[in-house]
């Protein structure tokens, strides 16, 4: 025998991925920065430097990372509470929202049951259903680019046990209206968990008072972020606000330690630097207003966006036209096929490339 043949196990068959997991739909993560003269629109995140207060509290908690964070982030779930007007029971944090309604569906679904929501809507939804077991029930949004709710009532069956809405929903910017999600609240069984993931809440001046809604209706859950406005993305953390019980489910569920130390210390200074974040908020907000005007002088027919980024829809050849040319111009920006294309609001000279950029497109 040769000496490989010694060494060298005998291979029958090799390891294999999950039959859901090899049919995932990739993750599309937006591209990366490369250059001072890039314009990074492609993740909907903050262009701003972090706050200094989180600077502040990330460079002290940095001094203890030899130590576990607190795993039930006390701190940063009372003064979230305090902030939100619940109790520190209703409230379950995690790496990021994503985290948190990853732990939402494992923590909900048996294999082959149903979670049901708009699309187009946010990329990592059928990710994180079919990644479960569970199966993804997708209601295409309305003429205007909102939630179709009728629609997503009637495709709910007794295997659902979540709804997924996301106001304003990416990448469309469209929120759904109060009245309208407490009808849809009021249509649907009280026994599956409606999830109102408002990543954008800071920068919508219209929508649903999700609060309001969640004390009325216990199978509202709302899914929230600090990665957006708050300008966190990198550290990983965001909550959900549910009943005591469903929240305790989700604190189980959840990976031991996945939220670090730097990120609990961090989310709090930001939450008590709410009137700095509320300036930063409403100059995009000032911003999203101006790039809207021009493009609808433009002749660009855009529907209002209440988050911090624009929609074109687009069919391919357009899309193709569109995505060619902002790489050209060094302009990071997500294309989706078949759909259209998001834009991130961000700073002044920035919007400006991107308001060039579609007078030429347009003209
Ligand atoms: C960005 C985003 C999130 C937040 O993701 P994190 O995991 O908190 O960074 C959640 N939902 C939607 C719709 C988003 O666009």
């Amino acid at each position: 025998m040769s000496p490989e043949q010694l060494l060298a196990p005998p291979v029958t068959t090799l390891p294999t991925l999950r039959a859901a997991v090899t049919g995932l739909p990739a993750y599309v993560p937006g591209r990366r920065s490369l250059g001072a003269d890039i314009a990074a629109l492609a993740s909907n995140e903050s262009h701003y430097h972090p706050l200094p207060a989180a600077m502040v509290a990330v460079t002290e908690a940095a001094g203890r990372m030899n130590r576990y964070p607190d795993m039930a982030a006390v701190e940063l779930r009372e003064r979230l509470a305090r902030h939100l007007g619940v109790t520190a029971e209703e409230v379950a944090v995690g790496p990021g929202s994503v985290g948190v309604l990853q732990q939402i569906i494992t923590g909900l679904c048996d294999a082959g049951d149903e979670v049901v929501f708009a699309w187009r809507s946010f990329e990592a939804y059928p990710i994180l259903v079919e990644l479960a077991g569970a199966r993804a029930v997708r209601v295409p949004l309305d003429d205007a680019e909102g939630h179709d709710l009728e629609a997503m009532a009637a495709a709910v069956t007794d295997r659902t046990k979540v709804i997924l809405l996301c106001t304003p929903n990416n990448p469309t910017g469209v929120p759904i209206s109060h009245e309208r999600l407490e009808a849809f609240l009021q249509s649907v069984p009280s026994s599956v968990l409606v999830v109102i993931d408002e990543a954008y809440v800071e920068y919508a001046d219209t929508g649903p008072d999700s609060l309001v809604l969640y004390r009325r209706y216990p199978n509202v859950c709302i899914l929230r972020t600090f990665s957006k406005a708050y300008g966190l993305a990198g550290l990983r953390v965001g909550y959900a606000i549910a009943t005591a019980a469903i929240a305790e489910g989700l604190r189980r569920t959840a990976l031991p330690f996945a939220v670090s130390a730097l990120a609990q210390k961090a989310a709090v200074a930001s939450l008590d630097a709410g009137e700095e974040m509320a300036a930063r908020v409403s100059a995009v907000k000032l911003e999203r207003a101006r790039m809207a005007a021009e493009l609808a002088a433009q002749g660009w027919k855009l529907q209002p966006s209440q988050g911090n980024f624009l929609w074109i829809r687009a069919d391919d050849q357009l899309l193709a036209s569109l995505v060619d040319a902002f790489n050209a111009a060094g302009i990071l920006v997500r294309a989706y096929a078949g759909d259209g294309l998001r834009i991130t609001v961000a700073d002044p000279a920035s919007n400006d490339r991107v308001l060039r950029l579609l007078q030429a497109k347009a003209a």
